[in-house]
C-alpha cells in the first residue's frame, strides 16, 4: 500500500477550508513516503466538474476520485472511500477534523478494521511510515502515534493543517462507480446551508468574541457584538453552553463539546469560567484572552493574556480602543 487519500467536502463552487488543509498536508506527507495524493470528492457531478475538481491540483493532488452519491452526509463517504481504498491501496487515509470529518474517519476506521488517531496537531514520515503527534492528558503532553498495519486514519483537530497552494491545478479526475451500502441510504439530506454568527461563519472567522454567564444577561451580549463590531471583517461572536440554554444566543454560536470546534487566529473570552466541555471547543485558538473578574477562575490556566476585571467596564474600552487604533 503507498500515498494517502483524503476527503474535500464542497459546498456551493469552494472546497471547504478545513478540507483543503487536509489535501496539503497530504500532498506533502505523500512526497515524503511515495505513492500518490489523492482526494475523494461526494456529489452531483453537475457541479463537482471536472474544472472545479482539477482546482484540487494546486493543494497538490494528483487524483481526484468522484462519485456520484449523497453529499454532505458521513456514510455514503465511508463507502467511497472504503471502496477506493480497496481497489487502489492507498496506506493512508487524513481527515481535517471537524464533524463530518470525524464521521467519516471514524466509520472508515470501522470498515477496514484500521489504526486510528484523533485530535491530531502534526504528522511527520518516518522510515517511510507516518507518525502522527496527538496531546492528551488536557494537553498538558503529547504523544507520536504510529501504525502497526495499513492502512491507518488520521484525523486532525479543526485547522489542525495548512492550506499551501503546492501544485499546478491539474489532478487527473476519475469517476468511481460505487453501490451504497443499504445503511448509507438511510438518512437523506433535507437541506444545507451555512451557520453564520453575524455574517461570518463562526468556523471561519479569524477573530471570534465569546461571551458567557458574565456576562449577566441576553443583552450582555450586545457587549460582545460590539467589539466583534469593531473588530470587522472576519469577526463574530460565540458562546458557551450555559448561556445558550439560558437562551440569550442561538445555539449555532455555541463553542465546546456538545457545540463547535474553532481554530481562530484570536478568540476573547468574556465571563467565560474556561470549564473543560468549553475548552475542548476552543483550544486550539491562535491567542486566547480571557476576562473575567476571578483571578483563580480556570480559564486563566490556559490564555495567552488574562485580564482580571469587570467585563462591563473592559468590553466597552477594548471597542473604543480598536475603534480608535482603526481610525488612525
Ligand atoms: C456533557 C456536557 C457537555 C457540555 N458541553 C458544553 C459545550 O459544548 N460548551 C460549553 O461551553 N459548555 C458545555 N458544558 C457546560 C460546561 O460544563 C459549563 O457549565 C459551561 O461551559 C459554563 O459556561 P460559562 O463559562 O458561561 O458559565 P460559568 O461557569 O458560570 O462562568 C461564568 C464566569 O463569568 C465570570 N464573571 C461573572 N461576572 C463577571 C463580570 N462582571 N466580569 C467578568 N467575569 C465575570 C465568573 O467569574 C465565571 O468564571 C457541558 C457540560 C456537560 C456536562
Amino acid at each position: 500500500m503507498s500515498g494517502i487519500l483524503t476527503y474535500a467536502l464542497h459546498y456551493e463552487g469552494a472546497f471547504n477550508k478545513n478540507s483543503l488543509g487536509a489535501v496539503s498536508e497530504g500532498a506533502k506527507l505523500a512526497n515524503e513516503i511515495g505513492g500518490d495524493a489523492a482526494v475523494v470528492v461526494v456529489g452531483d457531478p453537475a457541479e463537482l466538474t471536472d474544472e472545479l475538481c482539477g482546482t484540487l491540483g494546486k493543494y497538490g493532488a494528483a487524483k481526484v476520485y468522484r462519485a456520484n452519491a449523497p453529499e454532505g452526509l458521513g456514510a455514503p463517504v465511508v463507502d467511497v472511500m472504503a471502496k477506493v481504498i480497496a481497489d487502489e491501496g492507498y496506506a493512508y487515509a487524513l481527515f481535517g477534523g471537524g464533524l463530518l470529518g470525524f464521521e467519516i474517519g471514524a466509520g472508515l476506521t470501522a470498515r477496514l478494521n484500521a489504526g486510528v488517531t484523533m485530535e491530531v496537531t502534526e504528522v511527520h514520515a518516518q522510515d517511510g511510515k507516518l507518525v502522527a503527534k496527538r496531546p492528551i492528558l488536557q494537553d498538558s503532553a503529547v504523544v507520536d502515534v504510529d501504525y502497526v498495519g495499513e492502512p491507518g486514519v488520521i484525523i486532525g483537530r479543526l485547522n489542525a493543517f495548512d492550506i499551501k497552494e503546492s501544485g499546478d491545478g491539474t489532478a487527473e479526475v476519475i469517476d468511481v462507480d460505487v453501490e451504497l451500502a443499504e445503511h448509507s441510504t438511510r438518512a437523506r439530506m433535507v437541506q444545507r446551508g451555512e451557520q453564520r454568527g453575524a455574517d461570518v461563519n463562526i468556523e471561519d472567522a479569524d477573530i471570534l468574541v465569546a461571551g458567557g454567564r458574565g456576562l449577566g444577561k441576553k443583552e450582555g451580549f450586545d457587549l460582545c457584538t460590539e467589539l466583534a463590531g469593531a473588530f470587522g471583517g472576519n469577526s463574530a461572536v460565540a458562546a458557551t453552553r450555559a448561556v445558550v440554554d439560558a437562551g440569550w444566543y442561538p445555539y449555532s454560536a455555541q463553542i465546546g463539546q456538545t457545540g463547535k470546534t474553532v481554530a481562530p487566529k484570536l478568540y476573547l473570552a468574556a465571563g467565560i469560567s474556561g470549564a473543560i466541555q468549553h475548552k475542548v471547543g476552543m483550544q486550539s485558538a491562535e491567542n486566547i484572552v480571557a476576562i473575567n473578574k476571578d483571578s483563580n477562575a480556570p480559564i486563566f490556566e490556559f490564555s495567552d493574556l488574562g485580564i482580571i476585571g469587570d467585563l462591563n467596564k473592559i468590553l466597552p474600552k477594548l471597542t473604543e480602543a480598536v475603534k480608535a487604533k482603526k481610525a488612525s
